[in-house]
């Protein structure tokens, strides 16, 4: 299905009616919530997060394989100044434990098999490999 001008301006105009300011600064979502607490929309048989959307707009390089965090922690936040963009590996997903498992599990399991069963990249655990990070 294309997108056409008329479901960008409806669209636009359905996020900018439910976005409201607070005294923090706060852009705050006034619509659909998930169970996560995150902004939500639904929109071209799909659902979005909201501030998700904002950010991709503003920034579409950097929205590409990173997480966006809210800085407020206001998960329904809507400002784009209170949002940075997250790497994914730079979260503790990772343990010193999950680490040695790591490196107890190779060379049997493939670094390519390791990244994908720790949610991880490749470059994260070719340095646990190496000792580099989590160090025993
Ligand atoms: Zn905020």
């Amino acid at each position: 299905m294309t997108r056409t001008a008329k479901h960008c301006i409806e669209d636009l105009l359905y996020i900018v009616q439910n976005i409201h300011p607070n005294a923090n600064g706060c852009q705050i979502w006034t619509g659909t919530i998930n169970d996560y607490g995150f902004a939500y929309y639904y929109m071209h048989q799909k659902s979005h997060l909201v501030h998700r959307l904002i950010f991709e707009h503003f920034y579409p390089e950097k929205a590409k394989n990173s997480n966006v965090i809210h800085l407020c922690k206001v998960k329904n936040c809507c400002n784009i100044q209170h949002m940075k963009q997250r790497s994914y590996d730079c979260g503790p997903k990772l343990s010193k434990e999950k680490a040695t498992e790591i490196r107890s599990l190779y060379p049997s399991m493939s670094v390519n098999q390791l990244a994908m069963q720790y949610d991880v990249s490749t470059t994260t655990i070719n340095l646990i490999l190496k000792g580099k990070i989590w160090k025993t």
